[in-house]
């Protein structure tokens, strides 16, 4: 059994090792100079690989209840079992797992050196252009296979493999979106596929002021709004020149793709205290004005946000840094606090894709089976973010890429 696995990412790793495991002749092309290069950014560098708290309300897809069985099949225990069989040492942190030594370099060497161990043909500068399923011979007999279009730097070649698993990814983390053919050869096969679009990714926002907020990290609640729908997530923060970023914006960006998309005016309230609740701060500030009331307002509320944050939000309501905290009326200092509660932006777009962690779109889930067969075309197979799926941050989409990768990789290599 001869399998080509386009693509050396995650997902196509861990298929061309499953397929080699049972005993495929296995060929991995990929159009980069090596493979899994994307794993070296996963997690700031620490690849958080997976989560205990795995299920498929983690996900979100146009076939949402196609994905229990999936993932079912092959699950975080299994995916522990996998690594730990490769030689990698892990730890836990709040559900989700990591290299122990917390380098993403650490998976993607136990994975290379498994293709080795495998026997695993790997050929990089090998970018697939075009994937044929074999036809009739003359003679009217059924041949099976398929034949490949590679284009190399010395010209183009043809490869002929018994079965393919397309592990082409997504568009996000690109820097050029031109490199994303995998939904086109996809298409080549009749698949029905949803554009990608940018699913884990920055927001953009309006307001000029985010040019004096660049830089700031904080604990806050993030609110999105569209339509009459509400999103929140709470966590760390990052403000930028452009707008807002971190992982509670990240967690909330598809929905505002999504609603961009539907062209809906989109809004966010940031609260950047989320550990008090409206009433105890409104408590806690008159409090504190009665004891600082000689103060500056730039010292009076020193320690209570970040101060950048400060300024903006007195810029905003006319007051001086320079004034007395008790010559400023309680309506006004409340109405400072409360923007600290409540701070409102306007969100007027999503960055590309190629900032993106994962696209929303791609395969759609109803046109493979459980073990990732193409329906329409016997002997393809399909992995990873090129399937209609995207999952929250937290270790989910690299899971997504392990169950699908060993579950095509095993059934390829399995089925005659
Ligand atoms: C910055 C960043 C941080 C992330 N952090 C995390 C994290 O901590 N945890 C998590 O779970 N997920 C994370 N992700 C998402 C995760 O990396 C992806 O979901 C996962 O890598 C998808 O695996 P894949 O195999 O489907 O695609 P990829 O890993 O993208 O692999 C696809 C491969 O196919 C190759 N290819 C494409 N087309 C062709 C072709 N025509 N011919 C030959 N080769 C081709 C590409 O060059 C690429 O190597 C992160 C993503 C990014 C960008």
């Amino acid at each position: 059994m001869k399998i080509g696995v386009i693509g050396g990412g995650a997902s196509g790793m861990a298929a061309a090792i499953t397929a080699a495991r049972y005993g495929a002749d296995v060929t991995i092309l990929e159009q980069n100079e090596r493979v899994g290069k994307k794993i070296l950014a996963t997690g700031n560098g620490k690849c958080n690989f997976s989560n205990l708290h795995l299920s498929d309300t983690c996900y979100h897809s146009g076939d949402p209840d196609r994905i229990g069985a999936i993932l079912r099949q092959f699950g975080t225990e299994d995916t522990l079992e996998f690594f730990h069989g490769l030689g990698l040492m892990t730890r836990e942190r709040n559900g989700g797992l990591y290299p122990a030594c917390e380098q993403a370099s650490a998976v993607l060497d136990v994975l290379r050196f498994a293709l080795e161990r495998h026997q695993v043909t790997v050929m990089t500068g090998s970018r697939v252009i075009q994937i044929r399923a074999k036809t009739k011979t003359g003679t009217g007999r059924e041949k099976r296979g398929f034949v490949v279009q590679v284009q190399k730097e010395g010209g183009q070649s043809l490869c002929s493999f018994d079965k393919i698993i397309l592990a082409c990814g997504s568009s996000a983390g690109l820097k050029n979106p031109d490199e994303e053919n995998g939904m086109k050869l996809a298409g080549g096969f009749g698949l029905r596929r949803i554009p990608f679009f940018p699913a884990l990714v920055q927001l953009r926002c309006q307001e000029s002021f985010f040019r004096a907020m660049a830089g700031v990290r904080c604990q806050a609640g993030v609110t999105v709004k569209a339509g009459g729908q509400t999103w929140e997530e709470t966590g760390e923060l990052q403000l930028t020149d452009y707008g807002i970023s971190g992982i509670p914006v990240l967690q909330l960006s598809r929905h505002a793709s999504v609603a961009l998309h539907h062209q809906k005016t989109l809004s966010a309230v940031l609260d950047f205290l989320p550990q008090l609740n409206e009433e105890e701060w409104r408590v806690m500030l008159l409090a504190r004005r009665k004891k600082l009331g000689f103060e500056t307002m730039e010292q009076f509320w020193i320690g209570t946000v970040h101060k950048k944050i400060i300024g903006v939000i007195l810029k905003i309501n006319c007051i001086s840094p320079h004034e007395i905290a008790r010559n400023v009326t309680i309506e006004k200092l409340l109405s400072v606090g409360k923007m600290l509660k409540q701070f409102p932006v306007t969100i007027n777009g999503v960055n590309p894709s190629a900032q993106a962690q994962v696209c929303g779109g791609g395969v759609r889930l109803t046109e493979v089976t459980d073990s990732l067969e193409a329906r329409r075309q016997k002997g393809l197979y399909l992995t990873g973010e090129l399937l209609d799926v995207d999952g929250r941050c937290g270790g989910y989409n690299l899971q997504w890429a392990w169950t699908t990768g060993v579950l095509a990789g095993k059934a390829a290599a399995e089925t005659i």
